[in-house]
């Protein structure tokens, strides 16, 4: 390993996770890899998703845009959801960005620079981002793409998700000939009738179940590994690590691990953060340290140099994220940059 905490992420899965969502969804998959392709790497999952027939991708911000348009060329569309800033319109054009404008304001600046390719947002119930269905605008020049976002997609059960559906599909009708986008990961498995056009998923593809809870189809894509740096064994009564976190109540074996919160192990991980060691699920015990973190491997057989999985094909990454009282999306976008990423498959 290059470093001793590492972040694998394994190509082939992402690649086998965006058939299953075309599949499932009947439409055609247009990634979502803003965050950094969710912490994975956006140009190396774009890169992949390409192969696989991907064109067209959404980011978040402009500069995202930006990175994603040097690293794969001219060819796939990108879409910025953040629209168009004010002052943005130049630099969204020289990288050939098409913003999903979202205000009267960012038409009026996108306009003013001349237009071109963009896609509109629908607010349909999530209020965050876009024109509320009775103030979306009138047809215009270079709109080519209508969104819009479901705030419950994760659970089927919920009500809102029919009404913000019927919604949409209201919405959209006044813009013909326009590509509708409409599911996340979670609306692509609410079924059929929340395709339209094209479904922009992210969670899915990169290992994270639709409902927030591991599902068989979803592949695992990132393995989050760091090595056993030290062993030792704790007497009875002695603490591990700041602030006395952790007293032992008897004698403890306990792995100091190279993963802290500075590659992105959050402090909540503790106390019901288990992480996969020696063939089996052990707890983080005390504080968090910014470079490492105490595993209690008491009857575990480990050695120095052993690799811990936080999360990945053992410790899936909703189960990992809930026992940090967390989402799966934030614990992906949360690994350290200054862990490397490194790709197979
Ligand atoms: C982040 C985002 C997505 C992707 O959502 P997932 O739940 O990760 O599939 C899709 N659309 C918009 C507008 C988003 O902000």
């Amino acid at each position: 390993m290059i470093a001793p905490a590492v972040l694998t992420v394994d190509l082939e899965a992402l690649a086998a996770n965006y058939r299953l969502l075309e599949q499932v969804g009947g439409v055609p998959v247009h990634p979502v890899v803003k965050a950094d392709g969710y912490g994975l790497g956006a140009a190396a999952c774009a890169e992949r998703l390409m192969r696989e027939g991907a064109r067209t991708f959404f980011v978040a911000r402009t500069h995202e845009g930006e990175r994603l348009r040097a690293a794969l060329g001219g060819e796939p569309a990108i879409y910025v959801l953040d629209g168009c800033l004010a002052g943005r319109a130049t630099r969204l054009r020289e990288a050939g960005l098409r913003p999903v404008l979202n205000t009267e304001g960012q038409l009026a600046e996108w306009r003013a620079a001349g237009g071109g390719a963009c896609g509109l947002q629908i607010d349909t119930g999530m209020n965050r981002l876009g024109f509320r269905p009775e103030a979306a605008p009138e047809p215009f020049e270079g709109l080519d793409l209508v969104l819009s976002h479901l705030a419950c997609a994760d659970d089927p059960s919920e009500p809102m998700n029919a009404r913000q559906r019927d919604a949409f599909e209201a919405a959209a009708a006044r813009y013909p000939g326009t590509v509708r986008s409409f599911a996340n990961s979670g609306g692509v498995f609410l079924g059929s009738e929340y395709g339209f056009d094209a479904s922009r998923p992210g969670i899915c593809l990169y290992g994270g179940g639709p409902e927030g809870r591991p599902d068989a189809r979803i592949r695992p894509v990132a393995t989050f590994a760091a090595e056993v740096l030290q062993l030792r064994d704790v007497p009875a009564g002695e603490s591990v690590g700041y602030s006395r976190g952790f007293i032992a109540g008897t004698p403890r074996r306990i792995a100091t691990v190279a993963a802290g919160y500075a590659d992105g192990v959050l402090r909540s991980y503790s106390p019901e953060g288990r992480v996969w060691v020696g063939g089996v699920l052990r707890p983080i015990v005390g504080r968090l340290s910014m470079d490492v973190c105490a595993v209690d491997v008491t009857g575990v057989e480990v050695a120095v140099g052993d690799a811990v999985e936080l999360f990945g094909p053992d410790r899936m990454l909703d189960d990992a994220a809930a026992a940090a009282g967390t989402v799966a999306w934030e614990l992906l976008t949360s690994v350290g940059a200054r862990t490397p990423r490194i790709y197979i498959g």
